[in-house]
């Protein structure tokens, strides 16, 4: 379980190195999955690891010497190798005050958050050195801090947020007194850094059971550090169409959606404005009139508060945005290229807008095959009507802003662009009429 690059490196640094693979890489190596980076580390202080490497031909690169790591580029590939180091005081929740280098392997494992992150493994082969039982733990299943977690959260703000980004990646349990302490050091957890917490949430939200990394943020109190808007979802009831109350709903839609961020952060905020939208009818019916638009709106606010990247935003809330749309059978074909016309008006993919949609009505708890059925029927027609490619917007028109102020002899103005709208509704509603001479004629008897 290695590769074989890493012999090479380890062949350069020497025995007295120690070369071991650790964190994450022996984790998702014992549990067979993929991991994106080795993390590596050794006894030797970063200055001689940089000599060492150098002088074999390796390229490396100082990248934190104060904490100890310098990366080296094996096969092109960044491998960050860390010297053994202790970690001195927390003083402020986010931040060890200082490291200590050239302590012992031991040493070194117990500065890390979760045993099944404190296992080291010799890179020129032997035995695991698993001090805290990490290789039990995995094979439980179960996310347990090294050493008292209370007092480990107490340094590190940011480890019980891990923690339940782990149990959603991994499918892990808690350990009782891991997660009973979580609730006790908050006021830690308030002051890591929201571009940390994004990353968290964001990996937590994309593992493969995002639903008990959710239930545990809400069972915890974390939740309402960094998304309180979402704890009036919790036990808020729906109505007939709902087997399901609001957050539970949520967590389903977030199971169900593709593991991409923009449908995960959709399926998690889509339903947030429920609860302050909803209203019960003289039928005794729950109605959620405008939840939609209450939707983007604590969407807007939640992103901005977490520093969420444009790109993110802008896909989310297009998501959100057309959730509530529900094409039936009666649909006529125009109403349907006015669709297909919205969504890409608001760069939202049809297969996009489809897999939520086919998430959103999943979790609705009910009747899923039937679902199933029309969902397949509509995307057909959807796919079909798209294939034809049709004209769906104003750029799509066979005669452009330069034909038509020729053609009523005009120059730009205001007319110019609610003509251009006249003509779009009219090609949506039949797209034969989209060609030169056809939408002329339409131009010249829509002008005054
Ligand atoms: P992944 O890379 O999949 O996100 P990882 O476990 O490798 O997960 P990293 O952030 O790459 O996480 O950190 C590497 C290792 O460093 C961890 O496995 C853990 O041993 C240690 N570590 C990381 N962050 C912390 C922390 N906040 N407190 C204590 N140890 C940590
Ligand atoms: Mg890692």
């Amino acid at each position: 379980m290695t590769w074989p690059p890493l012999l090479r490196l380890q062949a350069a640094l020497g025995p007295e190195a120690e070369l071991v693979i650790v964190g994450g890489a022996v984790r998702d190596e014992l549990l067979g999955r993929p991991h994106a980076d080795w993390d590596l580390a050794s006894r030797l202080l970063p200055q001689a690891v940089m000599a060492r490497a150098g002088a074999a031909g390796l390229k490396v690169i100082p990248t934190g010497l104060q904490h100890g790591t310098v990366t080296v580029i094996l096969e092109d590939r960044p491998v960050e190798v860390t010297t053994f180091r202790s970690d001195g005081d927390y003083l402020d929740g986010r931040r060890p005050e200082t490291v200590r280098l050239g302590v012992d392997l031991a040493e070194d494992l117990s500065r890390r958050d979760f045993t099944i992150n404190a296992m080291a493994l010799p890179v020129g082969g032997g035995d695991l050195v698993d001090p805290f039982g990490g290789r039990a733990d995995l094979a439980a299943g179960l996310i347990r801090a090294v050493g008292d977690p209370l007092q480990r959260f107490a340094e590190d703000g940011l480890r019980p947020l891990r923690a339940c980004r782990f149990a959603s990646q991994l499918g892990f349990d808690m350990e009782a007194a891991t997660q009973a302490a979580i609730p006790e050091r908050l006021d830690v957890a308030r002051k890591v850094a929201m571009e940390r917490v994004f990353k968290e949430l964001d990996k937590l939200l994309r593992g493969q059971e995002p639903q008990r990394g959710l239930a545990l943020l809400a069972k915890s109190g974390l939740l309402d550090l960094w998304l309180p808007e979402l704890r009036p979802m919790v036990g808020c009831g729906q109505n007939q169409h709902h087997a399901h109350d609001v957050w539970r709903h949520t967590l389903e839609v977030v199971r169900f959606a593709p593991a991409e961020p923009a449908l995960r952060w959709a399926a998690l905020l889509h339903d947030a404005g429920k609860p302050g939208t909803r209203s019960v009818g003289p039928d005794g019916e729950v109605h959620f009139y405008g939840h939609e638009a209450r939707s983007l709106e604590l969407t807007e606010g939640i992103f901005e508060r977490l520093k969420a990247s444009h790109a993110l935003r802008k896909s989310t809330l297009a998501l959100i945005r057309h959730h509530g749309t529900h094409p039936t059978e009666s649909w006529s074909d125009a109403a349907c290229r006015r669709l297909l016309g919205r969504l890409e008006a608001d760069g939202l993919a049809l297969d996009a807008w489809a897999a939520f949609r086919l998430a959103d009505q999943r979790a609705k708890g009910q009747a899923w095959e039937l679902h199933l059925a029309e969902h397949t029927k509509l995307m057909t027609r959807l796919e079909s009507l798209r294939a034809a490619r049709p004209a769906l917007s104003i750029r799509d028109l066979a005669l452009d802003g330069a034909a038509l102020m020729r053609l009523a002899g005009r120059s730009g103005g205001p007319w110019l662009g609610s003509l251009q709208k006249r003509l779009l509704e009219a090609v949506l509603d039949d797209p034969a009429v989209n060609t030169p001479e056809r939408l002329a004629e339409l131009a010249a008897r829509e002008l005054p």
